[in-house]
């Protein structure tokens, strides 16, 4: 086996730094008490401020221009369609040097979920991607993935959300939680139920529509803030008598549902890789202060319990690369989505983050919880990723279900 990064992997990294470095972080500075300054950088109702979303948007076309943005996306919708072993080098990369800069991520190279050239929109029709895809591809549209509900998170063949045909015409009613970036998206991938019994049965059932999120019945009633911030991204939706032309479905009526699980899967691979790469970042950061901090007359790093937790933090982070890399290497040679093997890999990389950042802050003793180091905002971070794109239980679970269904390879 082969493990080095090929030399077309490593000049994308090259040059993703630098367009980071030329064209991202010299706006971050300009920009530096708006951006990190919560009290800022959120409106009183917890969404972003414009002057934000506005810089959000120069970036991502900027990122669109260099060839960034849509590097990841189906050659069909006018990406570039690089593997998904090239998606978690890059995300390691990015989240190793630059882990919380407020517009690299996922701004440069956007979630599948939310924005850019999502695996979803493969299912639109002809004339929908013409008249919608060149906004999204150039950066000046984004999107918003709307599947969750109150009453429908980790289940969600429990989502209540209904469609029902009016002549041409979907009239939809419902409400969805925790969506990513509906206070801001233009378009919306909303899913709602268009066959109860289908549903029940777990055969089928769900429609995932294609929605302008200014049309009249959709409307966003409040952002969700999350640990330890002034406001968030997850918002909570209506949606009262929204009419969608026919047109709008994305792929066949009734299988919108295996449409939802091909975008979430490329997400957790990516989420991985961001996990790995910013677990890194914490690593050398306590490494570094082991270095300098002095106690009882000599450096902590001369203390074996904290070269123990430094080592357990090297142990874990290696698990974690060499799995996801299994992982990617597995997608692309056998062309279809290995299950199990995602769940152990998302499973793993988020919790793996939370115990090397906890380390790292525990390293830096008192300092490690200041929030002046990055390290308490990674340890939120950790806390918060092993919930979306599936949680570590539904993981869990997954991975059980393969194992007891007699697949015991590894
Ligand atoms: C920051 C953030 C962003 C999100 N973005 C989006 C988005 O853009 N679009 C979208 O549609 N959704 C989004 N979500 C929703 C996310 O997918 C759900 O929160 C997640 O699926 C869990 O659902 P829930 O919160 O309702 O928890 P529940 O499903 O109610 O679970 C509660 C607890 O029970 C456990 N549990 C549930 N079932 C089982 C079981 N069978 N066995 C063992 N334990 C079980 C869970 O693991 C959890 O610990 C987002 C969530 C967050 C936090």
């Amino acid at each position: 086996m082969d493990f080095t990064i090929p030399e077309e992997t490593q000049e994308i990294i090259k040059g993703l730094k630098q367009f980071i470095e030329k064209v991202v972080l010299p706006l971050e500075k300009e920009n530096h008490e708006l951006l990190y300054n919560e009290r800022n950088y959120y409106t009183e109702d917890g969404r972003h401020h414009p002057k934000v979303e506005e810089l959000r948007k120069i970036v991502r076309m900027e990122s669109a221009k260099a060839g960034y943005y849509t590097m990841f996306g189906a050659e069909e919708l006018g990406g570039e369609q690089l593997g998904p072993m090239t998606a978690l080098l890059v995300q390691e990369a990015i989240n190793i040097s630059y882990p919380f800069n407020k517009l690299v991520d996922p701004i440069v190279i956007p979630s599948p979920f939310t924005n850019g050239l999502s695996p979803i929109l493969t299912g639109l029709k002809e004339e929908l991607k013409e008249r919608y895809l060149d906004g999204i591809r150039s950066g000046e549209k984004t999107l918003c993935f709307g599947l969750t509900e109150p009453d429908a998170g980790s289940d969600v063949w429990s989502i209540k959300t209904n469609a029902v045909k009016e002549g041409n015409e979907w009239v939809i009613n419902g409400s969805k939680q925790w969506i990513t970036n509906a206070a801001h998206a233009d378009y919306c991938m909303l899913f709602a139920v268009t066959n109860p019994e289908l549903k029940a049965q777990r055969k089928g059932g769900i429609t995932c529509f294609f929605v302008e999120t200014s049309t009249e019945g959709f409307s966003v009633d409040s952002v969700i803030p999350v640990m330890g911030e002034l406001g968030g991204e997850a918002c909570i939706i209506s949606i009262d008598n929204l009419r969608i032309p026919d047109e709008n479905v994305i792929g066949e009526v009734d299988k919108g549902f295996s449409i939802a699980i091909n975008g979430i899967n490329t997400g957790r691979l990516g989420m991985s890789g961001k996990c790995i790469g910013s677990a890194q970042w914490a690593l050398k950061k306590a490494v570094e202060y082991a270095e300098i901090r002095k106690t009882f007359g000599k450096p902590i790093k001369e203390h074996q319990m904290i070269q123990a937790m430094l080592a357990e933090s090297a142990m874990d982070i290696y698990a974690a690369r060499n799995m996801a890399l299994n992982c990617a290497w597995k997608i692309e040679s056998s062309k279809k989505q290995p299950r199990k093997e995602i769940s152990m890999v998302k499973a793993f990389c988020t919790e793996m983050m939370g115990r090397v950042y906890d380390r790292a802050m525990q390293i830096h003793g008192g300092v490690g919880i200041s929030n002046e180091l990055g390290l308490e905002q990674g340890y939120r971070l950790a806390r918060i990723v092993r919930i979306p794109d599936g949680t570590s239980e539904i993981h869990r679970r997954t991975i059980a279900k393969s194992l007891l269904s007699g697949d015991l390879t590894f």
